[in-house]
């Protein structure tokens, strides 16, 4: 069993590596952004309450997030491996995760951080905003405030998995197949 934490911080990069990983090792691809957006297209009240914390690129609060991989990895008892995409994003959710897959006797194998620096982050963002209209891409301010909550809740998860021996920095930038080739190099010799 294989079990990813993706890490990196918004326009890293992770969407597109956990493309490509789900496809090489059979992963279930979990993004908590997606499922966010989803549950925003459907108009659940979830999606509801969700957007105006997205819309000013604030964090959703962590029981929400919890709940919703609790919910993915409970319908997929048989799955390979999980790959698990902008989550966990603050130290409760880490904690949560592993306690969830400690139920199920799984663990996470590997965390794999994407090292982008702000500038090259704020310019792929931008771009991204313009193909996907998404509209917390398209806005300076909110791309300051995703990066700001990145660098103060998020980025300590990185000394969370350090200290269990998981963490694995690799710089998210160059070509995208150079980059999926350092991943599954650092994989492959598990
Ligand atoms: P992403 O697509 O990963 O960039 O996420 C888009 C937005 O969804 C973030 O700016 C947050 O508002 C929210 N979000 C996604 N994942 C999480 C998470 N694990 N914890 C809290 N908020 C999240």
């Amino acid at each position: 069993m294989l079990n990813i934490v993706l890490f990196g911080p918004p326009g890293a990069g992770k969407g597109t590596q956990a493309d490509l990983l789900v496809k090489k090792y059979n992963l279930i691809h979990l993004s908590t952004g997606d499922i966010l957006r989803s549950e925003i297209k459907e108009g659940t009240s979830l999606g509801l309450e969700a957007k105006k914390l997205m819309d000013d690129g604030l964090l959703v609060p962590d029981d929400v997030v919890i709940g919703m991989i609790k919910s993915k990895l409970d319908k997929n008892p048989k799955s390979q491996g999980f790959i698990f995409d902008g989550f966990p994003r603050t130290q409760k959710q880490a904690k949560e995760l592993d306690n969830l897959l400690n139920h199920q006797s799984k663990s996470i194998s590997i965390m794999l951080a994407l090292v982008v620096d702000d500038k090259e982050l704020i310019k792929r963002l931008l771009n991204r905003g313009i193909s996907s209209g998404r509209s917390d891409d398209q806005d300076e301010k909110i791309i300051a405030n995703r990066i700001n909550e990145y660098n103060i809740k998020t980025t300590p998860l990185k000394d969370y998995y350090a200290s269990q021996n998981k963490l694995h920095e690799i710089s998210g930038t160059g070509s995208v197949l150079d980059i999926a080739k350092k991943l599954n190099n650092i994989i492959d010799n598990l």
